[in-house]
């Protein structure tokens, strides 16, 4: 305030929201409005950050008009809110302590992969903290994972049982230093430890911890060594224990699989550096831009010969989801020669089950499954897997939405009461609203397992405990079967709140309005497995005008009988015979089920068909190309969900254009004068068995059908468009994840005029359902009763 003349000054308030604790928020500003020569303060709300700012109007004016000029690099604003207040002619910037008071809800960081000045410090031999594996600074290290409280601070997570040593003390209070107020700062004299420790099974199958601990170079020499022998290495991670193994070596990558007890499903890799990376797969810049991303997820990138990674990692796929080393002990192990340059990095788990978070779990359970293990003794309070990323049609689309996004939340249309969706049950994750924000949970996985649910409801009891949420209204799908609708009940009857249940399409397509902020109509195409529809019968080939607040039926996938039910998810040839049944009859469709695939015994399954018992009716896409996968021989039975989907696209020919006949007939409810039109792919499946017979190769015909479904959904759009004008169309549901079909469509419907609405941040599979549900219900919340419940 030296130099300036009272009228001159000018003081405001800045109210940010967004991304903007725990990322170097309040020191970067600091150091920025003191070279500026400002007075103020800055102080951390429940809400976001609060700046209070003044100086010469000149300097007011450069930051309020640029404010994104003056935030660190892994910041972002996502509402500022600027208020002019009377100047008080004070001197100095402060940073003051964080104001717990005031309306809830401000966003914990997710976590965050180590930077380049942290990484830098580790290779340095002279610096205190060279070769500290938790060398973390206001903007990188873990957020989420640690946190116990908002806002997040260091006495809020778990950090607080670490207190600082007098050199570390110095940095966190020296305003030059780019420590200061790092939350989550240690160094090796104050901070966690590592430490290894092998694990002996005995005969009885009883594990136990060798009394042996190492720490230290040691203890990465031994966790190196365990590897290059082909053994199965338990790593602690942020989120969780990840199980590595060398990727080159075939036993042990199958010795881990009949561990797991995942007989075929792919397994997540980390290479050493990008250099490894695009040696074993085809990195383009995109890609590389999320593989180093602070987000640092696992992305899918086609596959290339390599001898660094064997066959069995993934079997019968043309790509492999790959992550960068994101944490520091993860550098130190790969800076071991020993150590194979690309590794497995599985979740810590039996199966599907939740990803192991403590040493004991790994140590008591899972001691079958390896035979080292690399600890430590920072706990991890919020289990969290590792985010799944691919690239579409140039950009990056989030498959499994969790480490390094959670919890950053979704900005809703409307201000309504707080809910808490519930979600489906695959891929289950569930969003719990507080005004307009929307927090999705992690990745919780599929439900139908006991201990899924438990860490469902654990998950559910702390995310709304962390971030102060009371929900008054539960949404849920309208499957009476899943365990997430029943918790939903119960948690509506024993607390007395509405219950809503939202058709499971509608939610697909509201939880890509949500992310998109789209409030206008739309044509929803929601390309999907299961759903339970209004009439009882499974959908999931669905076409919808929908907006936020309701939806209309369309048109549909033909209904087939599902001979099993259930069963004919997992095993695709029972759906194949349904498909074949339906143009050739049940006797000649056994016996071309014979012919063009081997298969017999399928009498059973006829009878099922022919008897319409145990047989539900679906009009899922997702069987379609189910069948499409077993008439081709290529997936019969399934091990994992999508596999024979997944198996198909691999296959398909990227220069084929041909396409198969289909027809639109009127839908199954006659009587109806709103009958929904119904897509009919008998012709589809005639030709695609006149193919098989004229031994045309399987690539061509995968490519030839995947065209076939592409042209239909980009006709009915056109149809729907000159029916309703409406131009913007939604691609949802967990066909959309398909990449061969999700590009091809976005450039066909783009070539036809119309704006494409697409997932990105939020998948487009059931993971994306409880956004989908709660954005739903925040939108008739405010339209019935005006945001007062
Ligand atoms: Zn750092
Ligand atoms: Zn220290
Ligand atoms: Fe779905």
């Amino acid at each position: 305030m030296n130099n300036t003349t009272k009228n001159s000054v000018k003081r405001v308030r800045l109210d940010v929201k967004g991304r903007v604790q725990g990322v170097g928020f309040r020191p970067h500003l600091y150091r920025r409005l003191t070279e500026l020569n400002c007075a103020g303060s800055i102080q951390n709300t429940t809400e976001g950050v609060r700046i209070e700012v003044e100086s010469i109007n000149e300097n007011i004016n450069l930051i309020t008009d640029n404010f994104t000029d003056f935030i660190p690099a892994r910041a972002r604003v996502d509402e500022l809110e600027i208020t002019e207040l009377e100047p008080r002619y004070e001197s100095g910037f402060k940073i003051l302590n964080s104001s717990s008071e005031g309306r809830s809800l401000l966003p914990i960081p997710p976590d965050m992969a180590a930077c380049d000045d942290c990484l830098n410090e580790l290779h340095k031999s002279s610096d205190r903290r060279y070769h500290y594996a938790f060398n973390t600074c206001t903007c990188c290290g873990p957020r989420f994972t640690i946190a116990t409280g908002i806002p997040f601070d260091r006495d809020t997570s778990v950090m607080s049982t670490f207190p600082l040593c007098e050199q570390c003390r110095d940095e966190f209070e020296n305003r030059k230093d780019r420590r200061f107020h790092a939350q989550t700062m240690s160094c090796p004299q104050c901070g966690p430890q590592f430490q290894f420790f092998h694990v002996i099974t005995g005969e009885g199958g009883e594990g136990a911890a060798s009394p042996s601990l190492l720490r230290g170079d040691a203890a990465f020499s031994a966790a190196a060594e365990v590897l290059a022998q082909g053994g199965s290495l338990a790593v602690k991670g942020l989120g969780g224990f990840h199980i590595a193994c060398d990727a080159a070596n075939t036993r042990a990558v199958s010795n881990l699989r009949r561990a797991k007890r995942r007989p075929h499903k792919p397994f997540g890799l980390m290479a050493r550096d990008m250099t490894v990376a695009e040696s074993i797969c085809m990195v383009t810049p995109e890609a590389g831009k999320e593989l180093s991303s602070e987000r640092a997820p696992i992305v899918l990138l086609p596959k290339q010969t390599t001898e660094l990674v064997c066959d069995a990692v993934a079997p019968n796929r043309d790509s492999t989801g790959v992550m960068l080393p994101y944490t520091l002990l993860h550098t130190l192990l790969f800076s071991r020669p020993e150590t194979p340059p690309v590794l497995v990095m599985t979740s810590c788990n039996r199966s599907d089950e939740p990803i192991a978070i403590s040493s004991e779990t790994v140590k008591d359970d899972l001691n079958d499954m390896v035979d080292g293990v690399l600890d430590h003794n920072r706990p991890i309070t919020n289990r969290c897997d590792d985010s799944v990323v691919n690239i579409i049609g140039g950009e990056p689309v989030v498959l499994r939405r969790s480490r390094g996004y959670v919890p950053e939340p979704v900005l809703l249309p409307y201000d309504a009461p707080a809910i808490f969706a519930v979600g489906a049950m695959w891929k289950n994750t569930f969003t719990l609203t507080s005004g307009r924000r929307a927090y999705q949970s992690q990745y919780i996985g599929d439900v139908s397992d006991a201990e899924n649910m438990d860490y469902f409801e654990d998950t559910f009891r702390k995310f709304s405990n962390l971030l102060r949420i009371k929900p008054q209204v539960i949404a849920c799908d309208m499957h009476p079967d899943y365990p997430t609708t029943r918790i939903a009940e119960k948690l509506s009857e024993d607390r007395g709140l509405p219950l809503v249940r939202v058709q499971h399409h509608f939610a697909h397509i509201c939880s890509c309005l949500a992310q998109t902020r789209e409030t206008e109509p739309v044509i929803g195409v929601s390309m999907d497995g299961t759903g339970y529809g209004d009439d009882g019968h499974i959908w999931g080939g669905e076409f919808l005008t929908a907006d936020l607040h309701g939806y209309t039926r369309q048109y549909h996938f033909q209904y087939m009988p599902m001979p099993g039910g259930d069963k004919a998810v997992t095993e695709p040839y029972r759906m194949a015979l349904a498909y074949l049944t339906d143009v050739y009859g049940i006797d000649r469709a056994v016996d071309i089920m014979k012919e063009i695939t081997g298969r017999t015994g399928l009498d059973n399954i006829a009878m099922l068909i022919d008897n319409h018992k145990f047989a539900p009716l679906t009009s899922s896409c997702g069987r379609l190309f189910g069948a499409v996968a077993s008439l081709l021989g290529i997936r019969h039975l399934c091990t994992y969900e999508g596999q024979a989907a997944c198996e198909l696209e691999a296959v398909a020919a990227a220069d084929e254009t041909q396409v198969y006949p289909y027809s639109v007939v009127a839908g199954k409810r006659e009587n109806s004068p709103e009958a929904p039109g119904c897509l009919s792919f008998r012709e589809t499946i005639a030709g695609i068995v006149e193919d098989i017979r004229k031994n045309v190769g399987i690539s061509v015909v995968s490519a030839r059908f995947h065209n076939t479904v592409i042209k239909a959904i980009i006709d009915t759009c056109c149809t729907l468009r000159k029916n309703t004008g409406d131009r913007r169309v939604v691609l949802t549901g967990g066909v959309m994840q398909n990449k061969y079909l999700n590009e091809r469509l976005l450039a066909g419907l783009n070539d036809c005029g119309f704006t494409v609405l697409r997932h990105q941040s939020v998948p487009a599979n059931d993971g994306g359902i409880a956004l989908g549900q709660a954005a739903h219900y925040n939108a008739v919340c405010k339209v019935k009763k005006n945001g007062q419940y």
